[in-house]
Parts: C-alpha cells; structure tokens; sequence
C-alpha cells in the first residue's frame, strides 16, 4: 500500500483505494486504484477481545474467526461488505442499538497518509 502510494505521489497521480468495490471509489483518469483484495488476514486476541484486520477483508471472515472464541465483530447486514470500507463510513450493524458504529470500536489503524508515509494511530 505505502509503495503504491509513493509510486503514485512521486508521478503526480491521483489515488483511489477498494476492498470489495461495494461503495463507490472516484478516481481521475489516469490516476492508481490500488486493490487491497489479497491483504486480507485476520487474527482474533481473545483475551483481548479485538482482532487485527487488513485492508482487504471482508466480515464474514471476521465473523468466521470471532466465533469460536464467543466473540461477534460490529458488522453489518452482509458478510461480502469490506471491513475497511464499511467502517470508514461509520458501520451501522445488526447490533449498533446496543453498541453504537463500528466506527466506535477501532482502537488503532495503520494508514498510508497521502505524503506516502505508513503511521500508527490510535483511537
Ligand atoms: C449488500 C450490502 C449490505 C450492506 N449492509 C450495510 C449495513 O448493514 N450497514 C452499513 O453501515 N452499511 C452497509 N452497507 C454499505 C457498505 O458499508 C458500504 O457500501 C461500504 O462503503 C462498503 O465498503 P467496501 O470496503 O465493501 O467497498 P469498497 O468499494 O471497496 O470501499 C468503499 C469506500 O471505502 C474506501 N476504502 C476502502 N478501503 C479503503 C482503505 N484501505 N483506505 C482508504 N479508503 C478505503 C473506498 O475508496 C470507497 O470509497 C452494505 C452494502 C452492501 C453492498
């Protein structure tokens, strides 16, 4: 992602990023689409109760792998949605009554900042 995202900024490209391409991605002619589809690992901590999510999963894996421990992710009404798209956008899921936006559970992300560098931030 950072080397896509370098070799874009270094050509004066624009960039656009997709998971699933349920949502809609605007990109200008010419410009990088990067595909996050085959960053997609997911690891549950069950005594922490939070899982490690790349960019290109999807929520029924998360559910696949949350559900043997007891645990169930903030998703939403279909398990093909991209975690990174979907939460970008606030997530409204099956349990947001009671939990509130998926959004409201990220406790850190790692983002590729427009100027190409790789930062760590947390909530
Ligand atoms: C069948 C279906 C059911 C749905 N149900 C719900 C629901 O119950 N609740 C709800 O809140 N929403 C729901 N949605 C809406 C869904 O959350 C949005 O369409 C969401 O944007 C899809 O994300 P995606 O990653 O799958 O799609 P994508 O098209 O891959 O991404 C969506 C947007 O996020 C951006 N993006 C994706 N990954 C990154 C990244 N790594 N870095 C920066 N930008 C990124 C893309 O550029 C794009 O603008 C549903 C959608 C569908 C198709």
């Amino acid at each position: 992602m950072r080397a896509a995202v370098q070799f874009a900024v270094s050509r004066d490209l624009a960039v656009a990023v997709q998971s699933t391409g349920h949502g809609v991605t605007v990109l200008d002619e010419g410009g990088v689409l990067i595909s996050t589809k085959r960053m997609a690992d997911v690891t549950v901590d069950p005594q922490g109760r939070y899982a490690r999510i790349e960019a290109g999963a999807r929520w029924e894996q998360v559910v696949a792998c949350a559900e043997p421990h007891g645990l169930v992710p903030p998703s939403g009404s279909a398990g093909h949605v991209g975690v990174a798209g979907y939460t970008l956008a606030g997530g409204m899921g099956l349990l947001a009554r009671e939990f509130g936006y998926a959004a409201d559970h990220v406790r850190a992300l790692d983002v590729v900042t427009a100027d190409g560098e790789l930062r760590h931030v947390t909530a």
